[in-house]
């Protein structure tokens, strides 16, 4: 139902053009920070001759999180009248890139913040460039800091222009834009009497416009297996369901291989919650009705949506480094619980993020902070989907012992044709 609706978002941008200020202003606007919690931080900050600043909220809140984090990836709630949002990250965080890469942190919306003043700087850039790679599909821009420009119309329009051909030229679709003072908590849950020029609404209204994701119960069947065991007679294949919903009942086909079963039965504990059917998130045990090879890393579909089967594929990765990545080497490539080795055998395109230059000419490798177009061969054959088509299963990372080195998302590989075995 709506009310229980959670939209992941992140807040982007360049060092100091204002996120965390803007994100404690929404929770304070929003009424989510704990009663009394801003006066005994205003307390405090005059108490060392400091101005009350609404970062302040967010670190203090960061500060108590901390002290029982069992995950790696901040999370910070409020909501409006139509649904609640959680800020999946916090700026400076380091390990937000490579949480978004491998799939432990995933938002839907990003709100990319840019100084009014210093419009577009290289963060701007290579955070916008990211923006596809990471699965956000959407973007609002907000144009901060609007006080240090006396509010101006034509130096919005300036930024809110220049972000619109960023996005163009990096084949974005265009992004919704808004004014905003995050220190004065103009445009933010209000309108600003400052801005009557702004005929959009305040943050808060563009946030709410956001399409909510589709449900993964719609998409086609994907069940990653992680471990297969046995118990008394039988055979458990335990795994979850990334998306789509699988019924008792139901043929299955199980990749790479196309060994096909049909679902017996769910197994759980306590028996008596035992589903006969469960759909995307949640995490279970089959067993089948025939005795076909199954191990860890395999994906089940359904006869007739089903997955590519590939060793090959082209991909659009992000490196993270800090050595750069080069041709012809080893990589471990992570796929939903799938794990192989796995070659770049070509990098078609690079794109330098503070630059934003093209180069096309084949390069031996990429660099720390570079994305580019790459064919990546795997030692076995891997199950996996376009990223556009399903999220879950068409995005992977790239380690090397233990260490996430970059990730990417596969890009135009190719269905096999629909056939029964
Ligand atoms: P972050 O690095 O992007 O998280 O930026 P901060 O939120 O820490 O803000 C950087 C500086 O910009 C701080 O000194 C803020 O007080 C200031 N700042 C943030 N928003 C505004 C704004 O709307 N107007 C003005 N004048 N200053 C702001």
């Amino acid at each position: 139902s709506t009310s229980e609706e959670v939209l992941p978002i992140v807040v982007i941008g360049h060092v100091d053009h204002g996120k965390s200020t803007l994100i404690g202003r929404l929770l304070f606007d929003t009424g989510s920070v704990p009663e009394g919690k801003a006066e005994e931080l205003a307390r405090a900050a005059a108490a060392e001759g400091m101005p009350f600043e609404h970062a302040f909220l967010l670190d203090s809140l960061l500060e108590e999180q901390a002290q029982n984090v069992t995950i790696d990836t901040t999370e910070i709630r409020f909501r409006t009248k139509k649904r609640r949002y959680a800020i999946i990250d916090a700026p400076g965080h380091k390990e937000f890139l490579k949480n978004m890469l491998s799939g432990a942190a995933r938002a839907h919306a990003a709100v990319l913040v840019v100084d009014a003043q210093e419009g577009v700087r290289e963060q701007t850039r290579r955070h916008a460039m990211l923006l596809p790679i990471l699965g956000i599909q959407h973007i609002i821009v907000a144009v901060n800091k609007m006080d240090l420009v006396d509010f101006s119309e034509g130096r919005y329009r300036e930024i809110a222009g220049a972000l619109a051909a960023l996005f163009q030229e990096l084949g974005l679709p265009e992004p919704t834009s808004l004014p905003l003072s995050a220190r004065n908590g103009e445009n933010i849950v209000q309108p600003s009497v400052q801005m009557p020029w702004h005929i959009g609404g305040p943050l808060l209204e563009a946030l709410d416009s956001v399409p909510s994701p589709p449900g993964l119960d719609a998409l086609p069947l994907r069940f990653a297996v992680q471990d297969v065991y046995r118990r008394g007679t039988e055979r458990l294949i335990a795994g979850r369901v990334e998306t789509g919903t699988l019924r008792v009942g139901d043929d299955l086909l199980f990749w790479p291989g196309r060994k096909r079963a049909r679902l017996r039965s769910f197994a759980e504990w306590p028996t008596e919650t035992t589903p006969t059917e469960a759909s995307a998130g949640r995490s279970t045990a089959l067993i089948l009705e025939e005795e076909i090879f199954v191990e860890r890393g395999m994906i089940g579909s359904s006869l007739e949506k089903t997955p590519i089967e590939a060793r090959e594929f082209p991909a659009k990765i992000f490196w993270l480094g800090p050595d750069p990545l080069r041709v012809g080497e080893n990589y471990e490539l992570r796929l939903v619980t799938q794990s192989v080795g796995a070659r770049v055998m070509e990098v078609d395109r690079v794109i330098d993020a503070e630059t934003l230059s093209v180069q096309d000419s084949c390069k031996p490798g990429v660099e720390a902070n570079e994305i580019a177009e790459v064919l990546v061969r795997t030692q076995q054959p891997l199950a996996l989907d376009n990223a556009s088509e399903i999220a879950q299963t068409g995005r992977f990372i790239l380690a090397r012992e233990g260490r996430i080195l970059g990730g990417g998302i596969v890009l135009g590989a190719r269905y096999p044709r629909a056939s029964l075995p």
